[in-house]
């Protein structure tokens, strides 16, 4: 069956010096796992977290990487730079990104490429606004996100992709998205996958949800069928709620 992945993004959050004390007590919280469990941290946090991390059974990865691998891009950084630092994953398409700096369904469809392309597992963050919920669009908007980022990637490239389903409206709200809406709409990505790739490719990925997941609220969210794990902001960066959701998924 799927894997259950519990990933943490850091955002904007954290000196090296405060990741490294945070990944050390997280470590211990991986050893038992029933889960995969990744930290997504700042590019100037990735050299200490790795450090801290290597040998352990958690995951690094960062938070965005650029369409192209080297070149002329002020401020960017490069999946094959990632790479080379022994960084495994990377979140794609944010909706942080796509809200404040400009992120379309087409450059993230082009750092999704670049990401496989220099041997990156990417988390890809789909999901609507409050606004496009309301007008009843959730699932025709999902489904466009998720095949324009898919554009280009193979069956075999695929195993390297988790879909993140974000509404945007729950994210660092408190709001979290009921358990059957969360399934619902980590279905129609399933769904979606399917026809593009046929249902055991589909039943193979892991999809997460990510919204206000919470030491109170996973156990309900992480039970249902189509929800294999969770992309967790505010509660990734307090160790005693991120352990809650650890044990939730396992
Ligand atoms: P919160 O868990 O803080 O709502 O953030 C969710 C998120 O955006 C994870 O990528």
């Amino acid at each position: 069956l799927r894997k259950a992945v519990i990933a943490g993004n850091w955002k904007m959050n954290k000196t090296p010096e405060e990741a490294k004390k945070l990944v050390g007590a997280i470590l211990p919280l991986a050893k038992d796992a029933g889960c995969e469990v990744v930290v997504c941290v700042p590019y100037v946090d990735l050299f200490p977290v790795l450090e801290a991390a290597k040998g352990s059974s958690v995951g690094v990865g960062a938070q965005n990487c650029h369409w192209a691998p080297s070149g002329a891009f002020t401020g960017e950084v490069s999946a094959p730079m990632l790479a080379s630092m022994g960084v495994q994953y990377v979140i794609i398409g944010h909706s942080e990104r796509r809200t404040y700096f400009g992120e379309t369904d087409l450059t993230v469809n082009r750092r999704i490429r670049a990401a496989l392309d220099g041997g990156l597992s990417a988390i890809l963050c789909v999901g609507e606004s409050l606004e496009q919920r309301e007008q009843g669009i959730t699932s025709e908007l999902v489904a466009m996100q998720t095949k324009i980022a898919l554009g280009g990637v193979s069956a075999e490239e695929l195993k390297r992709i988790i879909i993140a389903y974000e509404p945007i409206w729950a994210i660092g709200t408190g709001k979290t998205a009921t358990a059957e809406q969360a399934n619902e709409v980590c279905a129609t990505i399933r769904a979606t996958v399917a026809s593009l790739y046929g249902s055991s490719a589909a039943d193979a990925l892991t999809i997460q949800y990510g919204g206000s997941m919470n030491a109170k609220n996973a156990a309900e969210l992480l039970a249902q069928p189509d929800v294999d794990g969770g992309l967790i902001g505010g509660a990734s960066l307090k160790p005693d709620d991120f352990a809650q959701i650890i044990k939730a998924a396992g």
